[in-house]
């Protein structure tokens, strides 16, 4: 794992990971300890969801009493600055680094904290408004973002175009000042109770492939759209497909230039893919809860299960101690490229496996919250590019293999 290759001491930020010749790693520890600021930043993150944490579960966010419980619940984060700690503090952030924001994550899943209702839009389209928007967007949209008073869905699926997002048909034509938007977008997760969704177009006529996108903020409400919720495997129906019949959005609306969408929703995938949409304190929080669990069970568990149980911390620990490193990497000026699929498909997996052996050690007694949990990750090696599209991946742009 830490076979990179320059000798680089890490600065001021106090990264806990540095990078060693393959050499230097038989002669010199590595160092896994936070600098004083991360740890003081940690506890006060911690004594902020002590005292704030909803006691009760809130009802699930795919709902309408949940998604506004779970709206009340991020402007609760908002008020003392923690919905979106990695943003600049004049749009309500914190400015915090990603190491920070991955100390805060772990701390936030540990707590047992409500799912972010918000996350489209605080973790996808929150920063690519930061590189792309100007400077009206950003004063427009990110501190509503920030207190979710405007939550966003994400419209890049279309009924012929999931895995294959380049072949999409929904499409912008140009009329004076607004995109005139006709199409379908489908699979918005909390598309159904949104008030915004962000899209991609096809607005040069006869382009293909992914020329002639562009990225599109649209308002729900605006004449045309029609929101038609989708009915999951757990009976909530917080999905949607989303219809636009000559729908008039403003070019103002354009996140970048015309033509430009592939280029700013690629960026978007690779933070969803990288660690910015499932942070590793999640599974280290669900692990530990696993292990709860098996201890719970008695002394009569199989063997297998044990062995499972403890998979799954190890693999949960892996995970985190891999994007700390993937994160120092960044920090120290380095990119995250297609290994982004990479990490995708191991917690998307990791996930499942760790669900499943909760199943099994409750051997079909009723847990609501296993339950729930199970279904959600069946979707993992499907959404944010199936796993079959990143194992692709890996092997062209990774592995550098041949394409058949
Ligand atoms: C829980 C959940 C939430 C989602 N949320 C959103 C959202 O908010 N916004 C949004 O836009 N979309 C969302 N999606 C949609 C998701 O991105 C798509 O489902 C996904 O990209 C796959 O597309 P598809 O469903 O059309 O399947 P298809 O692309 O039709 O794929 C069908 C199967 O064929 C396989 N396959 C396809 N092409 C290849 C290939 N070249 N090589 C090998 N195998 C291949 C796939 O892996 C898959 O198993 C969500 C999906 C889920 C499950």
């Amino acid at each position: 794992m830490l076979q990179t290759t320059t000798k680089r001491s890490i600065p001021s930020s106090g990264l806990s990971l540095r990078f060693l010749t393959t050499r230097q790693i038989s002669s010199r520890p590595v160092d896994f300890a936070f600098t004083p600021e991360q740890d003081a930043f940690r506890a006060e993150a911690r004594a902020w969801l002590d005292a704030n944490v909803p006691r009760e579960p809130l009802p699930s966010f795919d709902t309408r009493e949940g998604f506004e419980s779970h709206r009340a619940w991020e402007r609760t984060m908002a008020d003392a600055r923690w919905s979106v700690i990695n943003w600049p503090s004049e749009y309500g952030g914190r400015d915090a680094d990603l190491m920070r924001w991955l100390i805060f994550e772990e701390e936030y899943w540990a707590s047992g904290a409500p799912g972010r209702v918000n996350q489209n839009g605080i973790f996808l389209l929150g920063p690519v408004l930061l590189e792309y928007g100007t400077a009206e967007q950003k004063q427009r949209f990110l501190p509503s973002i920030a207190r979710s008073d405007e939550i966003w869905c994400q419209g890049w699926s279309e009924p012929n175009s999931g895995s294959d997002l380049a072949s999409l048909a929904s499409r912008g034509v140009r009329n004076g000042d607004d995109w005139v938007l006709t199409g379908q977008k489908t699979w918005c997760s909390r598309g159904a109770f949104a008030e915004w969704m962000f899209g991609i177009f096809r607005t040069e006529p006869g382009s293909e492939r992914h020329r002639g996108l562009t990225y599109i903020l649209i308002p729900l409400d605006a004449p045309g759209v029609t929101v038609r919720p989708i009915t999951q495997l757990d009976g909530a129906a917080g999905f949607a497909e989303v219809f636009l019949d000559e729908v008039r959005v403003p070019v103002a609306n354009t996140l970048g230039e015309p033509g430009q969408g592939w280029t700013i929703a690629m960026s978007t995938t690779g933070f969803e893919r990288g660690v910015v949409l499932r942070s590793p304190g999640r599974f280290m929080a669900t692990a530990r809860r696993l292990v709860e669990l098996y201890r719970s069970r008695g002394p009569d568990v199989p063997a297998s299960l044990r062995d499972a149980v403890t998979r799954a911390w190890i693999d949960a620990d892996a995970y985190r101690l891999h994007t700390f490193m993937d994160v120092s990497r960044f920090l120290a000026g380095g990119e995250m490229g297609a290994e982004t699929s990479l990490n995708k498909i191991f917690w998307s997996e990791m996930d499942l496996r760790m669900h499943r052996t909760a199943l099994e050690l409750l051997g079909g007694e009723p847990d609501p919250r296993w339950l729930d949990g199970f279904y959600f990750s069946l979707a993992g090696p499907i959404y944010a590019g199936t796993n079959e599209i990143q194992r692709n991946i890996v092997a062209e742009r990774v592995l550098g293999l041949p394409r058949s």
